[in-house]
């Protein structure tokens, strides 16, 4: 069975329709394992945790976060308290 060129057309405005909402959820981010601040579209990977999304600029960072997470998340109750 062929596609017919219609539907084809309708599935390429989708996938510049998802692109669209993904430039308007754009707003930086912060690699939790070296810091660097960067984009959702310039993340080279990505971990959840805790229901939440952290991006990573290398894979090598992805795999640091994901070997021991609680280790880079940083805790509400610890924000504004110096070690020591
Ligand atoms: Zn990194």
């Amino acid at each position: 069975m062929r596609v017919p060129r219609s539907k084809i057309a309708f599935i390429q405005d989708y996938q510049q329709e998802t692109d669209m909402q993904r430039q308007n959820e754009e707003h930086p981010v912060t690699d939790p394992v070296c810091g660097m601040e960067l984009s959702h579209k310039s993340a080279v990977d990505e971990a959840t945790y805790q229901g939440k999304t952290y991006y990573f600029c290398a894979q090598t960072c992805c795999e640091a976060f994901v070997a021991d997470p609680k280790k880079y998340v940083r805790q509400h109750r610890q924000h504004g308290m110096k070690p020591g």
